[in-house]
């Protein structure tokens, strides 16, 4: 049948509207991947032919998104820095929030050739993967504990190349397998309060607890992974984490505790302090004297 985009795209942006702020952009995105038209056919309001079930699916996922469903899991994938990575429900959808995490990382393996690079609470796997594809001398291990995330991390690892060596294990539990040196050790792992998590936004609220859930102050993890992994960076290593707003004080704190120096915050781009890191300076005769 022949329609027009531009009755369709209207008509999809009515139905979402009242769930999200950006019905425009959406609206666009599930027309795009349903009818498998460009951006420029919506916004010049072309003709189009698909068929009738095409138009089904799409009226079915509008549907799906105004009751609250996340667009990532509609679209069963989402960007991240520069790849995509597929998503769905199970799993914590790739934050752009996690990309200046990334960078952070890259930045710091520049000139160290052949790093080894532990990825803890991977979830779809979006870090562990970039850094491995950015990075194709290094030697990257993801651990992640659900098996519906897994399932995610295998798929987006495959897709680029299978480079990264997966554990499905819970990380706050001993892991016999991995390695026991680390140049960078990254998470980002729950962090979300209980009083956060008592008032997640409809879309979140569809994404896994597990995922999100840091214990009462939201500081679990990193007391849990830093007391558990500190002892696994290489002389010179780094841990690096994603934070929620407002967390880098305490998290420097816990670095502090566990004997790590050079502690380094980083901004994003709307100058919230998102990435938090710190060094093991000790030498290898140090660490084994304490
Ligand atoms: N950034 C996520 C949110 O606020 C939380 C992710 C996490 O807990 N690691 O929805």
């Amino acid at each position: 049948m022949r329609i027009s985009l531009r009755d369709v795209y209207s008509g999809v942006k009515n139905t979402i509207f009242p769930q999200t702020e950006d019905a425009a952009f959406e609206a666009k995105e599930l027309l795009q991947a349903v009818f498998g038209v460009s951006r420029q056919d919506i916004l010049l309001g072309r003709e189009t032919e698909v068929e009738s079930e095409q138009l089904d699916r799409l009226q079915e996922l509008a549907r799906r998104r105004a009751s609250g469903e996340p667009l990532q899991y509609l679209l069963g994938e989402w960007d991240f820095y520069g790849r995509t990575f597929s998503v769905g429900p199970g799993v914590l959808i790739p934050r752009a929030d996690t990309e200046p995490l990334v960078e952070k990382a890259l930045e710091f393996l520049k000139g160290k050739p052949n790093p080894r690079v532990l990825d803890l609470c991977t979830g779809t796997g979006c870090i562990a993967v970039t850094i491995g594809a950015e990075r194709p001398d290094a030697e990257v291990w993801a651990v992640e504990k659900s098996p519906e995330a897994w399932a995610f991390f295998c798929r987006n690892n495959e897709k680029y190349g299978g480079r990264v060596h997966g554990v499905l294990a819970d990380a706050l539990m001993e892991i016999p397998i991995l390695p026991v040196e680390f140049d960078l050790i990254i998470s980002n792992p729950p962090y979300l309060t209980a009083e956060e998590m008592a008032d997640l936004q409809p879309e979140v609220r569809k994404e896994p607890a597990m995922a999100l859930d840091g214990g009462e102050d939201g500081l679990s993890f990193y007391r849990q992974l830093t007391g558990r992994y500190r002892s696994f960076l290489k002389p010179g290593g780094m841990m690096a984490y994603e934070i929620g707003m407002g967390q880098e004080n305490a998290v420097c704190e816990i670095f502090l505790q566990n004997r790590l120096d050079s502690v380094c915050q980083t901004k994003d781009l709307h100058g919230i302090i998102r990435v938090v890191t710190a060094e093991n300076k000790l030498s290898r005769t140090d660490a084994g004297n304490q």
